[in-house]
Parts: C-alpha cells; structure tokens; sequence
C-alpha cells in the first residue's frame, strides 16, 4: 500500500533520532531547555521575527495566534476552507470568543472583498463586531498564495489597525516553490505559525513566531492552555534537525507531484493538477470519497471527499512509489 493521505505520515529518520537522542535538555517552564531555546531562536531568524514559541501542535500556534491579536466578540476574517474554520473544531468560538467573516472561492481576499468588510465598521456602526484579524494561509490547500496578494492584503489590514496572522504549516512549501527564503513569505504579518511535523519530518511541533510582545503573550496563553511541556528538547531537537538538514529536500516532492500529476491526468475520469507537495484530483460532484476508495483497491490510499482526492509526497515516498501509484490509478480508473 503507498499512503499518500498526509505528509503528516512523515516519520523521523535515524539521524533525526540521534539527534533527538542526544539532545541537551532542561525544563522548558523554567525557560531552560537550551534545545528549546535554540529552535525558538533559529526559527525567529528564518521566518525574520524577533521571537517564537515551541508548541506542541499547529492547531494551537494558531489558536495563540489568534488568541493573542484579538478580544471576545471581534471580528477574524478567514477563508471557510482555512484549518483555522474547517479543522480545529470550533476552538476559535470556544477560546476566543471571536466572530469569523469567512469569504469562500477565491483563496485569497479581493480588494473589492476587503473594502466592503470594512466599509462602516469603524464609523460608529453600533451593528457591527470590531475587525481584528486578517487571517491568510499559505500554502492553502498546496497552493502557493502570491506574494503580491499576502503583500496587498496586509497592508490592507494594517491601514484599518487591524493584525495579520498567517497559518504557515507548510510555509516551507511555499518559500521553496517561490524560491524564496522562509522571511519572505512570513512578512507583513504579526504572527506566523510553522509546523515541523509535516513534510519536514520532524515528529511533534509547531511554532508561533512574532514580535517580542506577541510571543511574550503566546507563551503565556500556551501555558494556559496546558502547554508547558518540560524536557521538550527532546523533540524540539528533531524539529531544529527537519529545519537544518529537510528543508531543501522539499522540492523533491514538489517534484514528484508534477510527475504523479503528469501521469494520471487525462486518464479515463480523473483530472489532476500538481500544487507544490499535494496532487489533487477533481472528481464529478460528490465522488471523490469512491474515487479515493477505487485508488485503495488498487493500493493508493488517499484523501477523498466532496468532489476531489488529495494526495501528498513526503520523504518516504521516492520516484520508484511514484511510478507504482500512477500504475496503480491507471488501473483503478477502469474501475470510475
Ligand atoms: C496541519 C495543519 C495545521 C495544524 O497542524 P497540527 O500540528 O496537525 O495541529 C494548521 N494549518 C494547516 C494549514 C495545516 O495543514
């Protein structure tokens, strides 16, 4: 079987092991896990922040983030598909108490968008929930959003005082398929989260990067929400060997989704289209959880549902996985 539901599915090479096993370790509550300390360091110099977190999961560096940038009953504005809306169970209702606007289509707010939110929020309108947060994600869904857009949309925010936050789980995704550097694509916002355990390969972690003060608050808030981990230089050393020694091997999945993409589309019923380390194919309306179920007969698990199949490239799978899965859709096209 060639598992290609998640590059969250990406587990620790040995060397990543040895380095975690001989990671140097304290009591991070202390502040004196010096692992610890030295991802938080070096992952405020790539994404050009003055500071950043270790938490445990991106689901909660970007519930800091939004916890942080905003008080109960403000406005985040967000895509209905974001992680932030669709996959972290409502917490932004539950921890928050904010009130998302949620635009849908497009992947990222329009000018015309953006102007009629604000058009009347902050003129006395009595009706209206104060804007706090523009929220973007990138890459979303795989897809790289253009600088050009990130650029436009928070200036945007920040000309009508509000915050940004950029959900950058796979960040380095993008920054390698921009052939940019990390610091690029986390500009312009207030907070950036980044996951480790995706496609780098790392086993645990995310982070919050931010100014000094923000930071300062996401680490309060973490501990708040039971996310004081002690010797956390354990894993916090196989995130800082995933940013040292995994980054540039992104591209061979990129490369890989081109190639996968290449093969499969145009086969009988599937059409497919690379998005850096994502394949997606579109499937007739409603279809795509038995497309995904006609791949697994075959020996392709994927992700399938609503109307596509998501597939992503990690480490583990090489060039020889991919020509065994394109072989493995051929077949499995006969089946749609
Ligand atoms: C995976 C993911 C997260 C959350 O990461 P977890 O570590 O699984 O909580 C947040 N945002 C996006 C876009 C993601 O893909």
């Amino acid at each position: 079987m060639i598992d290609l539901r998640s590059d969250t599915l990406t587990a620790p090479t040995t060397r990543m092991r040895e380095a975690m096993a001989g990671a140097e370790v304290g009591d991070d509550v202390f502040g004196e896990d010096p692992t610890v300390r030295e991802l938080e360091e070096e992952v405020a110099g790539l994404l050009g922040t003055e500071a950043a977190v270790y938490v445990p999961t991106g689901h909660m560096a970007n519930q800091l983030g939004l916890f942080v940038a905003s008080r109960s009953g403000e406005e985040v504005w967000a895509h209905e598909n974001h992680h932030l809306i669709g996959d972290e169970q409502g917490a932004a209702a539950v921890l928050s108490r904010v009130l998302p606007r949620l635009y849908s289509g497009d992947p990222w707010p329009s000018d015309a968008l953006l102007g009629s939110w604000i058009a009347g929020a902050r003129e006395g309108n009595v009706h209206r929930a104060e804007p706090a947060l523009l929220w973007l994600e990138n890459t979303f869904s795989g897809q790289v959003v253009p600088l050009a857009e990130q650029d436009r949309a928070t200036a945007f925010a920040h000309s009508h005082g509000m915050r940004t936050h950029l959900d950058g789980a796979r960040l380095w995704n993008a920054a390698t398929a921009l052939g940019v550097g990390p610091a690029r694509v986390a500009q312009g916002f207030d907070s950036v989260s980044v996951c480790f355990s995706k496609g780098l390969g790392a086993p645990v972690g995310s982070a919050l990067a931010g100014d000094a003060e923000t930071v300062l608050r996401a680490r309060r808030g973490r501990k708040l929400l039971g996310g004081g981990m002690r010797q956390a230089g354990i894993v916090a050393a196989g995130a800082l060997h995933a940013l040292r020694h995994h980054r540039e091997r992104l591209a061979e999945d990129h490369a890989h989704a081109e190639a996968l993409a290449a093969r499969i589309d145009g086969l009988p019923g599937i059409r497919a289209s690379a998005r850096t380390n994502m394949v997606l194919v579109s499937t007739p309306e409603g279809l795509g959880a038995a497309y995904a179920e006609a791949f697994a007969r075959h020996g392709v698990r994927a992700l399938g549902g609503g109307d596509r199949v998501r597939m992503v490239l990690r480490q583990e799978i090489g060039a020889e996985d991919v020509d065994a899965a394109a072989r493995a859709i051929e077949k499995a096209s006969a089946d749609l």
